[in-house]
């Protein structure tokens, strides 16, 4: 081929891809205009590569147009979809929730400490008398306890509920607990501050709504295996009933690691702040199962960008009746507290 020839080829491919340009771009209107289904793409397809022949098979027709077709159909979806109500894109502003003078992603990072489970109300007091001292002002405690064996402490119910309230009363605190049942979430709200919903229950649908459905802040923990998103649509689920007042809390995820009871995942930290403007906790009871690491990963979980931590603490964790290996008695806890606060990031 002569250096001509070549030329005018590679003018004439230029200016037929132009045009196909502007066609794609005609056909894109079109199609988002006529929010065209899958089933009348088969059909355009169908009829175009029955128009196949010169130069172009049947196949090569097809499978040329349903790329086409088929990243036309998708910015057709994109541009419908409309941003979750948990998101950055929905609300720029942090979501900021108050229990009275205590803040929750206003910028002043929370911690939250208690027992795994309400077991008595002397053992809540003697917990809350300590943390009180040291100036902890949300105090957890399970009353529900949803445990990997049927035949371990189930918790006290609603007992367990009166106990919180009766001390959170007397020490000036505000209160979490987990609520495992839809038909619970109304009455909670008459005992506790922060409905909990925890990690097995991120996808319990029914549970969500029925948490959507009141005004009582929810802290909703991450699935033992649940990404991001989900983790968000979970959210989305409570929010987009009418509640938004939701805070997300990382508890460790699910992994291959034995070296600590779950893996902390602290990228989600910085992940679920950029793209959603709810406040974000990180558990490092659960996530690490490991007492010598949890103030570190505190830190680093405030480093991070965490709105608060939270920590299990019990007066005698050996006797506690679940997670005895886990809660930090209370000197373990004076420790823990005073390595965060030294770091000046709480
Ligand atoms: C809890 O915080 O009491 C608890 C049971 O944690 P998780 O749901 O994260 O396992
Ligand atoms: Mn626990």
């Amino acid at each position: 081929m002569n250096q001509c020839h070549s030329e005018v080829l590679e003018r004439q491919l230029k200016d037929v891809s132009h045009q196909m340009l502007e066609l794609v771009q005609e056909q894109l209107r079109i199609v988002q205009e006529l929010k065209l289904e899958p089933s009348e793409m088969q059909q355009l397809l169908d009829e175009l590569a029955g128009l196949a022949g010169g130069r172009l098979e049947e196949s090569y027709v097809r499978e040329l147009f349903s790329v086409v077709l088929g990243i036309h159909a998708k910015a057709v979806k994109a541009k419908e979809r409309k941003p979750l109500l948990v998101s950055r894109d929905h609300q720029r502003e942090d979501t900021v929730i108050e229990l009275g003078e205590v803040q929750l992603g206003g910028g002043k990072p929370v911690l939250v400490a208690g027992p795994c489970a309400v077991e008595s109300y002397e053992q809540v007091r003697q917990v809350a008398a300590v943390l009180k001292a040291a100036g902890v002002t949300v105090l957890r405690g399970g009353a529900f306890k949803p445990r990997t064996s049927p035949y371990e402490f189930q918790g006290l119910g609603f007992d367990g509920l009166k106990i919180l309230k009766e001390v959170a009363m007397e020490f000036g605190m505000k209160t979490i607990s987990e609520i495992v049942h839809p038909a619970h979430v109304e009455l909670a709200g008459e005992y506790i501050d922060v409905i909990q919903i925890g990690a097995r229950n991120m996808q319990n649908f029914e549970l969500l709504k029925a948490a959507g459905d009141v005004q009582t802040p929810v802290l909703l923990k991450r699935g033992l295996a649940a990404t991001i998103d989900e983790f968000l649509h979970a959210a989305e689920y409570i929010v987009s009933r009418g509640n938004q007042q939701v805070m997300l809390i990382e508890r460790g995820i699910r992994t291959y690691e034995k070296a600590t009871r779950n893996t902390l995942d602290i990228s989600a930290v910085p992940i679920l702040k950029q793209e959603s403007h709810l406040p974000v906790l990180v558990d490092v009871t659960h996530s690490t199962g490991r007492k010598e690491i949890m103030a570190p990963c505190a830190k680093a979980a405030l480093a991070a960008g965490a709105d608060g931590v939270m920590v299990e603490v019990h007066p005698n964790p050996a006797a506690a009746l679940s997670d005895a290996a886990q809660q930090l008695d209370f000197e373990a806890f004076g420790r823990f507290y005073a390595e965060v606060k030294q770091s000046g990031l709480l």
